[in-house]
């Protein structure tokens, strides 16, 4: 993560500067025309006052000039947007372009937003959290964002996996798999789905579940937004404290080597004390181009509040340590906030978690980092996420997910490289070096036996191709319910942003 930190170490909030919209080809200003005269507090055009309000994202890199923006308030607004969407078709047929944002936090232009198409903005309105009476279930808008959904549940002796950044949203990091704090004890955020409410292309509004559209539910469990606008997740929730201890601890980039063997070893099931049900770890390298500082950020977490796990101790008690902020506190208000910033992208991949290659992984990415000094502003910031099979476990038990990783033999590592600069003019240089580092690594990776396919859509760049990283079949099995589910393949051909399944 990336956390208020980002300001401690350099790096300026971001300006919101969008470009003046080119004139909206006819079907999309008939399509803002139609939802204005149905929804006329919900949609603003380019003229509007609050138009720069509702098109910011975390990241000046995602701006984009929408002809309007739509903020619907029910799954009922959004039926009908999509209704009206599908009249006003393209040349082709297709659909009006339209984007879908949760919690905007995909860096990538075209992700959450689209150029002379419509945005449906779901943050607006769609941002609720409900408890069911028994408190086993937290219903989401799909426009909430986890930092309001921790708040708001705060106090009522329950937890449920969720992003570990505060400000991402519901419906993208749900969508994409979902990597938690509570990773070790249920697995990703998606296998702890029991419902998706979901506007289908046809306007029609679903429920998918274990026993309504089973297979619309396994998919959209990793499919990211290929299948429908989801207007509502329910999750299982768990009796807890709500207490947890963790937090961040900050150490000179010298004791790099020491960091990568408690990365290994803590990701490592067959280690000496080697599965980890309540501890949490990311590991993240910020290193500054201009100044020269290079910092690890050591982002640790006992769940249960039980104080130094075993499992983080090494990272505890590392020397010397720069900042020091582990102590006691709530869920919602574990320390990692993220300020906006600029430009920033993100690329990632997985790879078998040894520690050869983990050493030789790290060289290839400080290499090209060296390379690309040159880049005004330039912050190369890279990190490590374990993903053992323990966890993977975690992911069967609950009924699986699409992400193809199910039955994994060895315990993984994901990593993402998150480079931030400001210049719009090093847009090239710095997505050229992301491609480099992806297909430097992979390559070394996999001749060093070690490779995986998975790329974990939340980190991915706009160049990956997630879904074919699940794997031949489960790339044929989201393909099989795309047509079923969006037979025109609105989602496919209209929807802007997201992976595509390549049909
Ligand atoms: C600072 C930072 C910290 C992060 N921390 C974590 C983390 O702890 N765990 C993790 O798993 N990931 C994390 N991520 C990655 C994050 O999960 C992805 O960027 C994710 O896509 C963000 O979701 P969002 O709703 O905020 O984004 P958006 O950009 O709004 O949406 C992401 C994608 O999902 C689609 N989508 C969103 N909502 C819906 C919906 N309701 N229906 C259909 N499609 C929808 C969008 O069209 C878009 O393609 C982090 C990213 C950043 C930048």
């Amino acid at each position: 993560m990336v956390s208020s930190v980002l300001a401690f170490l350099g790096v300026l909030a971001a300006s919101t500067s969008a470009a003046a919209p080119p004139p909206p080809p006819n079907n999309a200003a008939a399509a803002c025309r139609s939802l204005k005269s149905s929804f006329p507090q919900q949609v603003v055009s380019s003229a509007d006052a609050a138009y720069p309000a509702w098109n910011g994202r975390w990241a000046d890199t995602a701006e984009l000039a929408p002809s309007c923006i739509f903020r619907p308030k029910t799954a009922k607004d959004v039926s009908a947007a999509v209704k009206v969407l599908n009249k006003e078709a393209g040349p082709a047929g297709d659909a009006c372009p339209f984007s879908i944002k949760c919690g905007g936090h995909t860096p990538w232009a075209g992700a959450n937003n689209v150029n002379n198409g419509v945005a449906i903005d779901l943050s607006g309105y769609m941002n609720t959290t409900t408890v069911s009476a028994d408190k086993t279930i937290v219903s989401l808008g799909g426009g909430e964002v986890w930092r309001s959904a921790y708040a708001k549940t705060d106090g009522m002796g329950i937890a449920f996996p969720g992003g570990r950044c505060p400000g991402t949203g519901v419906g993208g990091v749900s969508l994409g798999g979902g990597y938690s704090w509570f990773q070790g004890s249920v697995g990703f955020v998606a296998d702890n789905v029991i419902n998706f409410e979901v506007v289908l292309a046809s306007g029609e509004i679903v429920n998918a579940n274990k026993t309504n559209h089973q297979d619309l539910f396994m998919a959209l469990k990793g499919g990211n937004n290929n299948f429908g606008v989801v207007t509502r997740v329910d999750l299982a929730t768990f009796q807890h404290s709500q207490q947890i201890h963790g937090g961040l601890i900050i150490v000179p980039v010298e004791a790099s080597d020491a960091v990568l063997e408690n990365l290994q070893r803590f990701t490592d099931d067959d280690a000496a004390g080697g599965v980890h049900t309540n501890a949490g770890l990311t590991v993240e390298y910020f290193l500054n181009a201009t100044s020269g500082v290079g910092q690890i950020l050591l982002w640790v977490i006992d769940t249960d509040a039980a104080g130094e796990h075993e499992a983080i101790r090494p990272f505890l008690e590392m020397q010397p340590q720069i900042v020091n902020r582990v102590a006691t506190s709530s869920i919602a208000q574990y320390p990692s906030s993220v300020p906006a910033v600029t430009r920033v992208m993100m690329a990632d991949l997985t790879f078998v978690n040894d520690l050869e290659t983990l050493k030789g992984v790290h060289k290839i990415t400080m290499q090209i980092f060296e390379e690309s000094k040159g880049i005004p502003g330039l912050v190369w910031d890279f990190q490590f996420e374990p993903l053992s099979r323990h966890v993977i476990d975690q992911s069967v038990a609950r009924g699986g997910n699409s992400l193809g990783i199910n039955g994994t033999a060895d315990d993984l590592l994901i990593m993402f490289i998150m480079p931030l600069w400001s210049d719009p003019a090093y847009d090239d240089q710095v997505y050229a070096a992301a491609q480099k580092w992806h297909s430097s690594v992979q390559a070394y990776t996999a001749s060093m036996g070690k490779g995986h396919r998975f790329e974990f859509a939340n980190y991915a760049a706009k160049f990956q191709n997630v879904m074919a990283s699940y794997g031949p079949e489960n790339l044929q099995f989201l393909r099989t319910v795309s047509r079923k589910y969006d037979p025109k393949q609105i989602f496919q051909r209209s929807v802007r942003g997201g992976y595509k399944l390549g049909v």
